[in-house]
């Protein structure tokens, strides 16, 4: 049975969560602060974290940092305002996905599975290594990444390195927005001291790839003021 730890101080929020969760067959524990989700984690057999962003004590930022040193648990941020969830992705504190309060509990659930579906892709794709894995794809385009190929519309397309680490990234993550921060950091290196224009340059030569019309993108947008994010085109 999966195991969720849910971290949140708001008795109004912890109580029906923990009610909903444990009734859809998940076992639940749940903590009111900081210091007892950290504890309650550390003791083990913990296969999902939900938590709060703004705690009394140790705050949600901190324990999602905390619990990162130690484990590649799913976690699942829940915060209070949408100006919030710029922090969140922004310190790139390893949470894997953030929902924004009030939420309903289906949009929730449908969060918890989607993150442990990716998160059971990611652990299987790791342990078959280099062996048939499974092509990612978003719409027309399809990538295989062991054999570094890439098909848009049933044609093969050739990626430069980057370009193609680019891709991947964005293909990994579709549907997520992916901060500027994030995807310099993750293709050239949290080191980069170049151009950040890099990125922006990269990105266009990816459309140019990928888009019908490069100039009116509809996998690869640009979200204002965030990042990037690739998605299957609303039909
Ligand atoms: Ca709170």
């Amino acid at each position: 049975m999966t195991r969720i730890l849910i971290v949140e101080d708001e008795e109004s929020y912890r109580e029906p969560l923990v009610y909903q969760l444990t009734r859809e067959g998940y076992d639940v524990s749940a903590a009111a602060t900081g210091e007892e989700g950290l504890e309650l984690f550390t003791k083990g057999g913990i296969d999902f974290v939900l938590l709060d962003l703004m705690l009394p004590g140790i705050d949600g930022t901190a324990l999602c940092r905390r619990i990162r040193e130690q484990s590649r648990v799913p976690i699942i941020m829940l915060t209070a305002k949408s100006a919030e969830i710029d922090k969140v992705v922004g310190l790139e504190i390893g949470a894997d996905d953030y929902v924004t309060k009030p939420y309903s509990f289906r949009e929730l659930l449908a969060r918890i599975r989607a993150v442990m579906r990716r998160n059971q892709q990611v652990q299987s794709a790791d342990q078959s290594a280099n062996g048939d894995d499974l092509p990612l794809v978003c719409g027309d385009i399809s990538m295989q990444v062991g054999q570094h190929q890439v098909t848009v519309r049933g044609e093969n397309v050739f990626f430069p390195l980057k370009e193609f680490e680019l891709l991947e990234y964005l293909l990994q993550n579709k549907g997520r927005v992916m901060t500027r921060h994030q995807l310099i950091d993750r293709i050239w290196g949290s080191d980069y001291v170049g151009d950040t224009k890099t990125l922006d340059v990269h990105v266009k030569r990816v459309r140019a790839k990928i888009e019908e019309d490069p100039s009116h993108p509809k996998y690869l947008t640009t979200v204002r003021g965030l990042g990037y994010k690739i998605d299957q085109p609303a039909a």
